[in-house]
């Protein structure tokens, strides 16, 4: 793992979170500043920077995010009323943090679109 890694630090456990699921693979937390009531971060424990370092074999991994976000939202109440789930890619894309990250965003009317 890289030394300067927020998120596996905060897989390792050396920088606190407060978690809401794990499993083999997967660490999910809760955003550091919410931009709804519900904002979770799914993170692979192994260290992937971003979407595009994502392999064909890592493909599996990928649908496990996915899965994971709809328990969390369901776990959350906000499943049926609606939610977003988001990859930032790269500067540009609004990425901030280089450790994959699945956003979960709900418990409040979104905005329609992508905006
Ligand atoms: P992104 O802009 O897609 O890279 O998202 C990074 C996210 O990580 C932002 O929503 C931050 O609020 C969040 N974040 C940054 N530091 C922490 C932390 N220590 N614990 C939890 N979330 C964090
Ligand atoms: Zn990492």
């Amino acid at each position: 793992m890289p030394a300067d890694c927020l998120f596996c630090k905060i897989v390792a456990g050396e920088i606190p979170s407060t978690r809401v699921y794990e499993d083999e693979e997967l660490v999910a937390f809760e955003d550091v500043q919410p931009q709804a009531p519900v904002h979770v971060l799914i993170v692979p424990r192994k260290h992937v920077p971003t979407l595009n370092d994502v392999t064909d074999d890592d493909a599996p991994l990928i649908g496990r995010m996915m899965r994971a976000a709809a328990r969390i939202a369901e776990t959350r109440g906000t499943a049926a009323a609606g939610y977003r789930t988001l990859f930032n890619v790269n500067a540009g894309g609004g990425q901030t943090v280089f450790h994959l990250h699945l956003h979960v965003l709900g418990g409040r009317p979104l905005r329609p679109g992508l905006g």
